[in-house]
């Protein structure tokens, strides 16, 4: 979890500080035209050129450029992945990462039998995931990107409204894939945290919101609808928890069974009313997932002894803005320069 908090960082001060820059600076200017110059200054391209009179020269620069790349593409990108893949990990590893990136690039037919052996050997060794990761299937959601994460980093789940069905739905052979995963990750290949990630403007859960409506809900309509069926049979936990919350005005806290039976956190739901309506119902549905996670007894075992962690996050789509679930602070705290010392040391403390 440490390493996604240390990728969300890197993402803030990278790329979402550029995506959000220029979102608000068309948002707000719509009239103005964006040019390559703009484009170069902001370091979003290398190169500018010219317009020529057959109105192709950008076509014949970036020709001549994959030209040059071409040949020396795969050296780059191994190149690339012994940097990344370097600097987090101890020396030791390193070189031996460093060593098979150097050996890919070298054409296969140079290699020995044994040679390929030893390859292979390395590579699992520098392959641990750390994580399984549920979210929604939105195209806007990118979670290798904005938790800056890379091959071998995390299992990946995603479906509409990032749901993880609760075990008392499933009996005998009748069994969705989401338990299936969280068995791959977590017994079968020993990933020691789960990760779920709701997110701002999400399309099933403002259908989830619709579905407050009996009529709109009703078994007839189920029918018709797998994405209503999938949500009333699913997310009806989350629906019901925010109806309740909501009646007594959206303020008291909500409290969520987490690891085991005695465990339980609370939290306070947007309660400087930031957000949308369906947001907040994102949120509560994000931290149900906790519980629905925690309620398969093939987890349970680690989950008590601790060797297990259930994480909760939240993406903003429109301020590119991630916020942690914070059970100290009982609340989805976003992660930035002031918060992120804070949020890894909580991480250290209780989910190492
Ligand atoms: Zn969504």
């Amino acid at each position: 979890m440490e390493r996604i908090l240390r990728g969300i960082m890197r993402y803030r001060n990278t790329t979402r500080e550029q995506m959000v820059k220029e979102f608000q600076r068309v948002r707000d200017n719509p009239e103005v035209a964006f040019t390559g110059a703009d484009a170069k200054r902001m370091e979003i391209v290398n190169h500018v050129v010219a317009q020529n009179k057959s109105g192709d020269a950008a076509y014949l620069k970036a020709v001549s450029l994959a030209e040059e790349i071409l040949p020396n593409g795969r050296n780059v990108r191994m190149a690339k992945l012994a940097v990344d893949k370097g600097i987090q990990v101890d020396l030791t590893t390193g070189y031996s990462t460093e060593e098979v990136c150097y050996a890919q690039v070298i054409p296969t037919k140079d290699h020995t039998w044994r040679d390929l052996k030893r390859l292979r050997k390395n590579v699992n060794l520098f392959i641990k995931p750390k994580a399984v990761f549920f979210t929604c299937m939105d195209s806007r959601m990118i979670p290798t990107r904005y938790t800056d994460t890379h091959v071998g980093d995390m299992f990946v789940v995603r479906n509409a409204g990032n749901l993880i069905p609760h075990a008392h739905h499933f009996q005998d052979e009748h069994f969705s894939c989401e338990p299936a995963a969280l068995e791959l990750g977590c017994v079968v290949n020993d990933i020691r945290h789960i990760i779920v990630c709701g997110h701002s403007d999400c399309k099933a859960m403002n259908l989830l919101y619709m579905l407050r409506d009996p009529d709109f809900a009703s078994k007839n309509n189920r029918r018709l609808s797998s994405l209503r069926s999938w949500l009333c049979t699913h997310a009806t936990t989350s629906l019901e928890k925010f109806l309740e919350w909501g009646e007594k005005g959206m303020r008291d806290p909500l409290i969520f069974y987490s690891e085991s039976g005695l465990r339980r956190f609370v939290a306070y739901i947007d309660p400087d009313n930031q957000f949308a309506i369906e947001d907040k119902l994102s949120q509560i549905n994000t931290l149900q997932q906790v519980s629905n996670i925690a309620s398969y007894g093939f987890l349970k075992p680690r989950l008590e002894s601790h060797d297990l962690h259930i994480h909760a996050l939240w993406f903003d789509i429109y301020t590119g803005d991630i916020y942690y679930f914070s059970r100290g602070s009982k609340r989805f705290v976003p992660v930035d320069e002031q918060s992120v010392e804070k949020l890894t040391e909580e991480v250290k403390r209780y989910y190492s």
